[in-house]
């Protein structure tokens, strides 16, 4: 996940600013208080140090639309039972740090589109206070209207049918909905994604060479913040979903080869290892796991001291392993591999070895699952 500075808990939801935002918040306060900024326009008596609060304020304003924005997507995600991690508020607005996916298409609609629904509300109101404001206090109006069209653009992006915005969410649910197949909906609204981002650097780099250097440059940037994001998250959808439902049991293999403890480490390579039995070895003693050792502990050793060396003092003991249980789920095994940096875990249930999960396995099936999920 983004790392990002914790400023507080609303509701119960933790939330961050990544660092981009910090760099966001001082572009808006400085466009607004600078000598050709808005506010120079509207109120050309006041001084410096007026422009800046002010502008500060302005921005403090800005930020709280796009809180209030992820708020209103991690309340409906709460009040449907789904967990909510936290909000991180980034560059471009901000992520809803889900607990897991929605698990229906009605479901996801609704967390989406509930989001730019609230920026268009927050605009609207500023819009009021706009027209409220232009015979008494035009100034005042003009900065009302200025955060009424900021809402507003907040909204309108977001709306963009490309996954992961809320637009390319509100999309996955509908083709979801119609086709019953979220892999397939997913891969829909990832190339939709993809395309609008296409668009959008296309949109930036003509920009770029006629009216608008500067905002060329920020809607290449979107862009390929989008196309990014659009890949990534249809990624980690595939493995989410094609590993949705199974267990370390599910997929744990069990024609690994037991070895007892007393083997010597030259026995292991020559009888083993150099006739292709595999790369890691349980140490058993009956079904009770004690370690496991792999062709990487061989390696490390003198070749010298393998005649004289048991598994037993080679092995990575039990006590040092990453074992998953039965039960734990497919996904946080891959987790557990990946943060540990291991190619297989054993499955054990107490010290009862029940099997061995691999990382080759676990991908292999997610190939297939794929190939499988979205043709058929
Ligand atoms: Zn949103």
């Amino acid at each position: 996940m983004l790392s990002s500075i914790k400023i507080g808990k609303i509701a119960g939801i933790e939330i961050g600013v990544h660092w981009s935002w910090l760099f966001i918040f001082g572009l808006i306060t400085f466009s607004f208080a600078d000598k050709e900024g808005l506010l120079h326009e509207f109120y050309p008596e006041w001084s410096t140090a007026q422009r800046w609060v002010v502008a500060a304020i302005v921005a403090a304003i800005f930020f709280t639309s796009i809180l209030l924005h992820e708020l209103s997507h991690s309340l409906v995600a709460k009040a449907k039972g789904l967990p909510v991690k936290g909000i991180t508020l980034f560059v471009f607005g901000g992520v809803s740090n889900l607990g897991r996916e929605a698990q229906s298409a009605a479901e996801e609609f609704q967390v989406a589109i509930v989001g730019p629904l609230t920026s268009l509300a927050i605009g609207a109101l500023f819009a009021i206070l706009w027209a409220a404001l232009r015979v008494p206090a035009p100034q005042a109006s003009g900065i009302a209207g200025y955060l009424a069209f900021i809402n507003g653009v907040i909204a309108a992006f977001n709306m963009l049918p490309g996954f992961p915005l809320d637009g390319g969410r509100v999309f996955r649910s509908i083709v979801w909905a119609r086709n019953r197949n979220l892999l397939a909906a997913t891969r829909t609204a990832a190339r939709t994604g993809e395309g609008v981002a296409y668009l959008l650097m296309a949109g930036g780099a003509i920009q770029f060479v006629t009216v608008n250097p500067i905002g060329g440059v920020w809607m290449f940037l979107i862009g390929l913040f989008l196309r990014n994001a659009s890949a990534q998250s249809y990624e980690q959808l595939v493995v989410q979903t094609t590993l949705h439902g199974l267990t370390a049991a599910d997929v744990a293999r069990t024609d690994y080869t037991p070895i007892p403890p007393d083997l010597t480490m030259a026995q292991l390579v020559g009888d083993y290892m150099l006739s292709g039995h595999g790369r890691y070895y349980p140490v058993v003693a009956g079904e009770e796991l004690l370690g496991l050792v792999t062709l990487t502990d061989a390696q490390r050793m003198p070749r010298e001291a393998w005649p004289t060396t048991s598994v037993y003092k080679a092995m990575t003991p039990f006590e040092r392993l990453h074992t998953v249980s039965p039960q734990e789920d497919a996904l946080k095994v891959l987790q557990i591999m990946g943060e540990a940096d291991v190619n297989q875990v054993p499955v054990v249930d107490g010290r009862l070895l029940r099997g061995v999960v691999t990382r080759a396995d676990i991908l292999r099936l997610i190939q297939v699952r794929r190939a499988v999920a979205v043709e058929g």
